[in-house]
């Protein structure tokens, strides 16, 4: 009886600590345009809805949108764009990670070229309400708010977002730089 007792102390808080692990809001924004790129970010979206602890929320319509201009200015075709909402008992990182792994699968070759042509781009826009500034991560995600095919997909999924640091959603949109967005699915 008492062993039984001392038993159940022992295996109960280690069993709350798993099932109550947080579940946190993370939104994802997704690009390509290279190798079919509506394809490789529908397939994305399915291989993320299966990362581990993770589980697809929402999705945004998708849209085509001119590529951002590059230090020397190379051509490159039209980008595919969505963001999608998760929600994750994963740590940042760990989310990162698992998002590079989906790249890599994608064959996503990384260049010196920033904002040079990609099979497949994730990037962790938010994550909850938090503000990360590390090495690897910084969230809310740089350049957000100049970027049109990042802002009315989110508002998509919740018009009402508010970013930290940044404020309203809608205000961003009224404010942000037109890189010719075209909505090509519409799933509103
Ligand atoms: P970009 O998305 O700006 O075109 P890359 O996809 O090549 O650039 O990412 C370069 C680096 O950006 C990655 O190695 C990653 O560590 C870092 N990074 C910083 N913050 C984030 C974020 N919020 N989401 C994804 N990657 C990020
Ligand atoms: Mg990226």
């Amino acid at each position: 009886m008492v062993q039984k007792s001392t038993q159940i102390r022992v295996v109960w808080p280690a069993k709350i600590n798993i099932d109550s692990k947080i579940m946190v809001n993370a939104y994802l924004g997704l690009g390509s345009n290279m190798a079919n790129p509506l394809r490789q970010v529908c397939l994305a979206i399915d291989e993320i809805a299966h990362i581990q602890h993770s589980s697809l929320l929402a999705c945004s319509n998708i849209y085509k949108s001119s590529p951002m201009e590059t230090i020397d200015n190379i051509q490159q075709d039209d980008y595919i764009n969505a963001v999608i909402l998760i929600k994750t008992q994963l740590d940042p990182n760990t989310l990162l990670n698992e998002l590079n792994n989906i790249e890599k699968k994608h064959n996503r070759v990384r260049s010196e070229q920033h904002w040079g042509p990609r099979t497949l781009d994730l990037d962790i826009l938010l994550f909850g309400d938090q503000v990360i500034e590390s090495e690897e991560l910084t969230i809310p995600h740089p350049g957000i708010s100049e970027r049109d095919f990042v802002l009315i997909p989110l508002a998509d999924i919740d018009p009402a977002l508010s970013i930290p640091n940044l404020g309203k959603l809608s205000n961003l949109v009224k404010k942000c730089k037109s890189h010719q967005l075209e909505k090509i699915k519409h799933l509103h």
